[in-house]
């Protein structure tokens, strides 16, 4: 299997340079005349060849381009509640990343004391491109922050709206039954209070059990996602 680089746009001749340049040469040793896939988030992948290598950058001449087959056929977008542990905030987006999500989102929420800056939403940005190579996606999702939860529900424009509430005693929609886009959103350790709950149903979301134990937030967050895509055929 070929290795998978993202560069920003596709050309006929193109210079891989920077963080994926550096991985290919360092640690993936590619060198002239290997051939290797190009992706620029479209969804098609490029077959190319390296034709040339120097200390900043490797010249990709590419070969042809076929669409990925990889991808998810349904839209699902993940919206979880920054947690204080990079660890588990990484877990979360390449687990959903494997899992088909097309889009995460980050909140801070009532309950949660997690810092979110530029830096840490870039890392998390890397781990999603690292996710869709390593599982062979063609489209690495976007991570994007919110800087509350109001802003975080409204960026959810899917035709299902799911709230994963730790205290609403039994789910509102039959999540077996799902089909079309879903957005989904999963607190974080603090959980989500009242308030919160009442504003998300205002906006539209169902409240969605996952049981009668509750789960951390980064297992309720793989867990939803799985059942979501279980439901939507794309894990089978
Ligand atoms: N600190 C909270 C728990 C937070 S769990 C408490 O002690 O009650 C973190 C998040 O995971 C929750 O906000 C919710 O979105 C999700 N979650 C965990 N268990 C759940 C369950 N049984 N049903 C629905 N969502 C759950």
């Amino acid at each position: 299997m070929p290795h998978r680089f993202f560069i920003d746009e596709a050309a006929e001749d193109v210079v891989l340079e920077g963080e994926e340049f550096r991985h290919a040469r360092d640690v993936l040793r590619v060198g002239e005349g290997t051939e290797i896939v190009l992706l620029d988030n479209s969804g098609y992948e490029y077959r190319g060849i390296v034709t040339k290598a120097d200390k900043k950058q490797m010249s990709v001449h590419v070969l042809g381009r076929e669409p990925g087959t990889r991808e998810p056929k349904t839209q699902v977008f993940l919206l979880f509640g920054f947690l204080k542990s990079a660890d588990k905030n990484e877990y979360i987006v390449q687990k959903a990343v494997e899992l088909g999500v097309t889009r995460i989102g980050v909140f801070a929420s009532a309950y949660s004391s997690a810092y979110l800056n530029e830096n840490k939403l870039a890392r998390l940005n890397k781990v999603s491109k690292e996710a869709a190579k390593q599982c062979l996606r063609s489209i690495a999702p976007a991570v994007v922050s919110y800087p509350d939860l109001e802003s975080a529900l409204d960026a959810a424009t899917e035709e299902n709206k799911l709230f994963a509430c730790e205290f609403c005693g039994g789910s509102e929609v039959d999540l077996a039954a799902l089909r079309g886009s879903c957005a989904i959103v999963v607190g974080s350790e603090g959980g989500f209070s009242e308030e919160e709950f009442a504003l998300a149903r205002a906006k539209g979301f169902a409240g969605v059990s996952l049981g009668r134990r509750i789960l951390r937030a980064e297992t309720a967050a793989v867990a939803l996602t799985s059942v979501v895509q279980f439901a939507l055929g794309e894990l089978r």
